[in-house]
């Protein structure tokens, strides 16, 4: 369509645009994947609901500080990745980067504070300027939830077993892990129509103090090994030396596999925290790998963090990723209080899904004649009052019209003579055999709903 569209633009040269490409790392979201994208988010909703989370929907941008406190002027988000600018009034403002810190700060401008545990579910468009590749956009889309006012392990365990939840319901997860591993290796889904595998990793950062003393050892640890270190790593031993046990240099990776290991940091009640978790998880028949290595990005997570991983997607392998954010709220300027969600990535997650269904097959209205043309409009919407789906035929001969009819999927055409019309009547084709019949204009929705049968549903 695109390059079909390019000639006309380009015969009238004095309109042409400089670029029609679209702006690096963003793009255009076509029937095909909308569907898709549409589909991971009403699957996530409707799963979350079921847990009790409800909807919430939050701006796209945000003063600045909203997302720079929280997160930490050390991370990559904050240091290299935020969209920011000043507006026409002069305030400083940034795109959303993700959707915690929104939530949060939605929590405390509405003083829903009062009214916890508070559970919600967003979706929607979030921006990072990174460097594009498979998987990784500049906007792009991020499904997520948030139980904000809980301390205990249930709310960690629960907010897991939903994304696993998520995960299943869409064909991609544990369950089917287990009977690909008998079948073999899936080769990529969308092209062999293969299943993905998923894996859960678990770790925790324990509570503030035993971060504390892991992050001294840390520190202790790297210094000593600093001018081995990549340049981002030895930015990060200062500010946030956790961050270089994510780093994905193979050089830093060296080093890190000998850094000491959080689980000889963290003191009673970290592990006892974290035990509870893994004991919900066993009890659920949940699995899952310890990654003593698995860190998150952002500065404000303590005990549980998890991450969803997938080897089908290349490098960008991590689908949904979360944890527990017992600091945020107080960072934000609310009281201490606890919190625990995740955030998944909606482009990852449609690239890895089977076809979406397909949309209900329309009926295509053909009118042959002048009469017919201004009745067809009239026609097609009593027959979308009906609850069918119906595609008005413009322009061309009758072949033209019904080979458009047969290019959308329409499972019928009605095709109005002037003729028929006198008295009341029309031509119905099945385009599934050819077949046609005329029939009253007042048994249309009835005969096309017995035709289209068992393919849709009223
Ligand atoms: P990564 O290590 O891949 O950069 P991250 O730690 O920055 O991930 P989070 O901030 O935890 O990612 O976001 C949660 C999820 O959102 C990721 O697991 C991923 O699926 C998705 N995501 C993050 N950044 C992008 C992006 N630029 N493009 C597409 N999806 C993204
Ligand atoms: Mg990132």
């Amino acid at each position: 369509m695109f390059q079909a569209a390019l000639p006309i633009i380009a015969g009238r040269s004095e309109n042409r645009m400089q670029s029609l490409q679209p702006v690096r790392g963003t793009q255009d979201l076509l029937p095909e994947a909308a569907r898709r994208h549409r589909r991971v988010a009403e699957t996530a909703r409707e799963l979350a609901e079921r847990y009790g989370f409800a909807e919430i929907a939050t701006p796209i941008f945000e003063f600045t500080e909203v997302f720079t406190r929280p997160i930490g002027e050390t991370t990559d988000i904050v240091a290299k990745e935020m969209y920011t600018f000043t507006d026409r009034g002069g305030e400083e403002i940034t795109l959303r980067p993700e959707n915690t810190a929104g939530v949060v700060r939605a929590v405390l401008s509405n003083a829903l504070v009062q009214s916890v545990p508070l559970k919600f579910f967003y979706q929607g468009p979030m921006f990072r300027y990174e460097r594009p590749q498979k998987g990784r956009f500049r906007q792009f889309h991020q499904i997520g939830v948030e139980l904000i006012g809980v301390a205990q392990p249930q709310a960690d365990i629960e907010v897991i077993t939903l994304g696993l939840r998520i995960l299943n319901e869409l064909g991609i997860g544990k369950r089917v892990m287990r009977e690909l591993d008998a079948l073999g290796n899936p080769a990529d889904p969308c092209i062999r129509g293969g299943v993905p595998k998923v894996a859960l990793e678990l770790n925790t950062l324990g509570d503030p103090q035993s971060r504390a003393a892991y992050r001294d050892a840390l520190v202790g640890y790297f210094s000593s090994r600093a001018s081995e270190l990549s340049e981002d790593s030895r930015r990060r031993l200062g500010a946030n030396p956790l961050r270089i046990l994510d780093s994905k240099d193979p050089g830093d990776q060296r080093i890190v596999r000998g850094a000491p290991e959080f689980s000889d940091y963290l003191n009673k009640d970290s592990h006892l925290f974290f035990a509870q978790v893994r004991d919900g998880l066993d009890r659920l028949g949940i699995e899952y790998r310890l990654n003593p290595r698995l860190v998150r990005g952002l500065d404000y997570y303590t005990h549980t963090v998890f991450e969803f991983v997938t080897t089908d997607l290349g490098a960008q392998g991590t689908i949904l990723a979360g944890g527990r954010y017992d600091g945020l709220v107080e960072t934000m300027g609310g009281p201490a209080m606890p919190g625990v969600g995740w955030a998944a990535g909606v482009e990852r997650l449609a690239m890895l899904i089977s076809e979406p269904d397909s949309p209900q097959p329309p009926v295509a209205v053909v009118p042959i004649g002048a009469t017919a043309e201004g009745r067809a409009l009239v026609l097609a919407e009593r027959l979308r009052d009906a609850g069918l789906a119906v595609d008005l035929a413009y322009s061309g001969n009758l072949t033209r019209r019904l080979r458009r009819a047969n290019r959308i999927g329409a499972f019928a055409a009605i095709l109005l003579g002037d003729d028929e019309l006198a008295h009341g009547a029309a031509t119905l084709r099945d385009l599934g055999n050819g077949q046609q019949s005329e029939v009253l204009l007042t048994e249309l929705p009835t005969r096309l709903k017995a035709l289209a049968g068992t393919r849709i549903e009223f």
